[in-house]
């Protein structure tokens, strides 16, 4: 079955039919999720889905995008959630510079720590880099990050910063964005990437496939993100889910 190995069913955007869109789920040949956070708020309330649906699993973990407030305190906290016996992951962390809010040195700070706390606790990285290339990499090779391993999400770099991280053993997170008419790149690291290292992804509610594009997203939309892969690769969909799942449990040590 498909395992979706990034959402955020946390969202509002879910509010008005959260639980039967993930009761459907399952009969929808969505097998596994594992919903991502961003702050405490959205750790608490990714914990609760996880303790309501078998098939949910989470990350811990604070968003560069929402590390403007975090100090130690919430780092211990975070670390205490992070021996929850469904945290699959550290995540999403990472650097976000589309925005110049927050400084990068905070973020910077932040990432740093979270990937220390990763080491501590045993769990693999899940990683959000947008805009920001080089110093991800630079602080992830710095900190030794191929001894801990993990996934690089929602994938937006070319082929040659691919290639630094399938060299260190990371999965590439692969998402609606392989269907964009802009989606060039992606699709060139796809071709270039192993299939062994390739995890499919929504990142719902964002981010929806075409021709879905604009809409709300979730996971019931990955079908169409296999099929991509699986035109790109010369393989079948039904290969594609398959592989991917085997992925994806390696990934989160399910
Ligand atoms: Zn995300």
């Amino acid at each position: 079955m498909i395992f979706e190995t990034h959402a955020h069913f946390d969202d509002e955007a879910f509010d008005k039919d959260r639980d039967s869109l993930l009761s459907s789920m399952q009969q929808n040949g969505i097998g596994t999720i594992v919903n991502a956070t961003a702050s405490r708020k959205t750790v608490e309330q990714s914990i609760e889905l996880t303790k309501k649906y078998p098939f949910i699993y989470t990350t811990i973990g604070v968003h560069p995008s929402d590390c403007d407030e975090m100090d130690d305190d919430e780092l211990k906290w975070l670390e205490e959630m992070c021996s929850y016996d469904k945290a699959v992951a550290v995540g999403e962390i990472g650097l976000d510079y589309h925005y110049d809010e927050p400084s990068k040195e905070i973020q910077k700070k932040w990432f740093e720590a979270q990937i220390e706390m990763a080491r501590r606790v045993k769990l693999p990285l899940i990683i959000h880099s947008r805009d920001a290339a080089k110093d991800t990499l630079d602080i992830m090779k710095a900190l030794r990050s191929e001894e801990i391993g993990g996934d690089i999400h929602c994938f937006s770099y070319s082929v040659e910063i691919a290639r630094e991280y399938l060299n260190m053993g990371f999965y590439i997170g692969v998402g609606g964005v392989i269907t964009f008419k802009n989606g060039k790149k992606l699709r060139e690291v796809v071709e270039y990437a192993p299939i062994d290292q390739i995890v499919i992804e929504t990142d719902s509610p964002y981010l929806a496939p075409e021709p879905y594009r604009g809409k709300r997203n979730s996971s019931l939309n990955l079908p169409l993100v296999a099929q991509r892969i699986a035109e790109l690769k010369g393989l079948t969909t039904e290969e594609v889910i398959e592989i991917t799942e085997a992925n994806a449990r390696k990934l989160y040590n399910l």
